[in-house]
């Protein structure tokens, strides 16, 4: 299975950083690899990017009609 990039902003710095589907999950952090800044992941995001994610697998499931 294809391994999902998920892009995250450092709250600090504001860089675009390309987060592993694995590595997101709630209480998880990142380094910010500018500024070295904790980048955390709450709740709300990983549920806003899981059902972002949900979205696109129903738009590949679901044929053209
Ligand atoms: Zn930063």
């Amino acid at each position: 299975m294809a391994e999902f990039l998920v892009k995250v902003y450092c709250p600090k710095c504001y860089t675009q950083i390309n987060v592993k589907l694995s590595e997101l999950h709630p209480g998880a952090s990142i380094k910010c690899p500018k500024c070295g800044a904790d980048v955390k992941f709450n709740k709300e995001d990983t549920k806003r990017v899981l059902e972002e994610l949900g979205k696109i697998e129903d738009t590949i499931k679901t044929p053209e009609k």
